[in-house]
């Protein structure tokens, strides 16, 4: 009896490995094109890691004229979901992430290269894993979970390196006779590969990211396929990414240190080893510590709450390419009305030891990104976000020709306004523009250097009486600010004001913000004039009378 006879044995019904190679020939593809993907585990939840991976990997396969899958990594379904990947599925399409293969619903997907979920693939595995046992290469194992946990024990108390390995490996050297009896007779077993590695010889590894590392070989005899005939992370990610001819490995760095053992799993599968590259996990700064951001600290590790918070996809992913590639900031200010599929993404220059998150840059970016969009497309995005989340805000916006009005307040312009960050913030800065909103606020008018109420009296009176003419253009209205400010003994000019700070109380500055103040109860508008044409006379005329 043989290595064949075993193998025969466990996976009788198993094919050939050749009818998988034909099966998924080599992709014809450019020289330089990069074939990669997402293999998230369909744990419910998208972290804003799985999303920096998911951008980074789209973008590599763009700029080669190459390939992005989703691989649905469901092998421990005890980590599983229900609708796990759908919301993955629906995640990448809104940030417009979409594979060109994979996974487009809990059990279907598109592309020749599939199953693109793990539980889909067992014949393949197992395929493979019989290909192995019959070189020799791998062998059944016995070991009850208990009899893995005393060999662990025992190696503790002697501080021995823990594993399945050399000596440790009890089933390692179990004849082939004796496994098929033991099979036979109906014993349990998983399946080992067998490590022909050596601990204290080294292994030189060039990751397109972390750059030269050495490591020493694998020589543990570890699980391929487990009790319930399902595969493990390390086999299954070798049969995978060989069969789906991936070029580029891009994953976690928690996965570094697996590196020499999946080397040496393509060696002895007869496969191609692709390129890796582990990418360090996205930081937070947390009271000076460096960590890494956490699904149970922070609200922000979960895609959804970008969603929730109303920060545009369009300003998480521009933020996420800054934090890639420190290129970026600078090919940004160099190219402000580029998109960012014009950027060259390059993996090498991605940071080695982790980018820090930094909230505050984030909405920083989407201040500019909102800025740059048209009345029209904020009206529709903040919308949007209002019908699942603000309801008072969806009622302020039934007015669609008047809200056009008041997000075009300083917009399409050179300089436009930059007030808003979020879809969250739009209620906070436009409310003043709604009568209702602002009779309801009930707090004092914010006046600033002129306060006292005479004078504030005597400008909104003057104002109204003499100066207000809501047909008058820009400069004209400006220049009766100025004259008005004369008229009542303040500077007409900054300037003028600076010079001979004695001689005035204040200047036209200081004028404008009493108007402001009156008009809107905030001291902090986008432009006063816009602000009074979309009121319209009789409004301004109230409200100044009011304040
Ligand atoms: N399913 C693995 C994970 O969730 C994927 C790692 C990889 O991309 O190979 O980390």
């Amino acid at each position: 009896m043989d290595y064949k006879d075993l193998a025969n044995l466990i996976f009788p019904e198993a094919k050939e490995i050749s009818y998988y190679e034909e099966k998924y020939p080599e992709r014809n593809l450019a020289e330089g094109a990069i074939v990669t993907r997402f293999a998230p585990s369909p744990t419910g939840f998208v972290h804003i890691g799985g999303l920096y991976q998911g951008l980074i990997a789209r973008k590599l396969a763009n700029q080669t004229g190459g390939v992005f899958f989703l691989r649905v990594e469901d092998t421990d379904q005890k980590r599983e979901v229900e609708n796990g990947i759908v919301g993955i599925v629906e995640s990448l399409k809104e940030f417009g992430f979409e594979p060109d293969e994979g996974m487009i619903s809990e059990n279907e997907g598109k592309g020749n290269y599939g199953p693109y979920k793990q539980s889909q693939r067992k014949e393949i595995y197992q395929a493979y894993a019989k290909y192995l046992i019959e070189q020799g290469k791998a062998y059944p194992c016995f070991c009850t979970p208990e009899e893995v946990e005393e060999i662990r024990a025992k190696q503790e108390v002697a501080k021995i390196r823990p594993g399945y390995y050399g000596v440790w490996a009890k089933c390692r050297n179990v004849t082939v006779e004796e496994a098929i009896q033991r099979i036979q007779s109906g014993e349990k077993y998983i399946i080992r590969f067998k490590s022909q590695g050596r601990e204290d010889r080294k292994i030189k590894h060039h990751d397109v990211i972390k750059g030269n590392v050495d490591f020493p070989e694998n020589d543990q005899d570890i699980v391929i396929i487990k009790a319930d005939g399902l595969p493990t992370y390390h086999f299954a990610h070798a049969i995978d990414d060989h069969l789906m001819r991936t070029t580029h490995v891009i994953r976690g760095d928690e996965w570094l240190s697996s590196v020499p053992l999946h080397l040496q799993l393509f060696h002895e599968l007869g496969f191609k080893a692709p390129k890796y590259a582990h990418i360090a996990p996205i930081m937070k700064n947390d009271e000076g510590n460096k960590r890494k951001l956490s699904k149970r600290k922070d609200p922000e590790a979960a895609v959804s709450y970008y969603a929730e918070e109303g920060i545009p996809e369009l300003a998480v992913k521009e933020y996420l390419l800054n934090i890639a590639n420190s290129t970026f900031e600078n090919w940004r200010r160099a190219n402000p009305d580029k998109t960012i599929d014009e950027f060259e993404l390059q993996l090498n220059k991605m940071s080695v030891s982790g980018a820090l998150f930094d909230m505050v840059k984030l909405l920083d970016v989407s201040k500019i990104v909102i800025s740059k969009m048209t009345a029209e497309e904020v009206y529709k995005k903040s919308l949007e976000w209002a019908q699942k989340y603000d309801k008072d805000l969806e009622t302020l916006l039934q007015d669609k020709e008047y809200a056009l009005k008041v997000f075009g307040i300083e917009r399409g312009n050179k300089k436009p306004r930059k007030d808003i960050s979020k879809w969250s913030d739009v209620k906070e800065n436009i409310s003043y523009m709604y009568d209702e909103e602002f009779e309801k606020d009930g707090s004092e008018y914010p006046y600033q250097v002129i306060n006292d109420k005479e004078s504030i009296e005597k400008i909104l009176k003057l104002y109204i009486e003499k100066y207000y003419d809501e047909n008058d253009d820009k400069q004209t209205w400006f220049d009766k600010i100025k004259e008005l400010a004369g008229e009542m003994g303040y500077a007409k000019e900054v300037k003028e004001f600076k010079e001979n700070p004695g001689m005035y109380k204040a200047h036209v500055g200081d004028v404008s913000t009493v108007l402001r103040v009156a008009l809107t109860k905030r001291t902090n508008t986008p432009d006063m004039y816009e602000i009074m044409q979309v009121l319209g006379k009789d409004r301004v005329v109230r409200r100044l009378g009011q304040a």
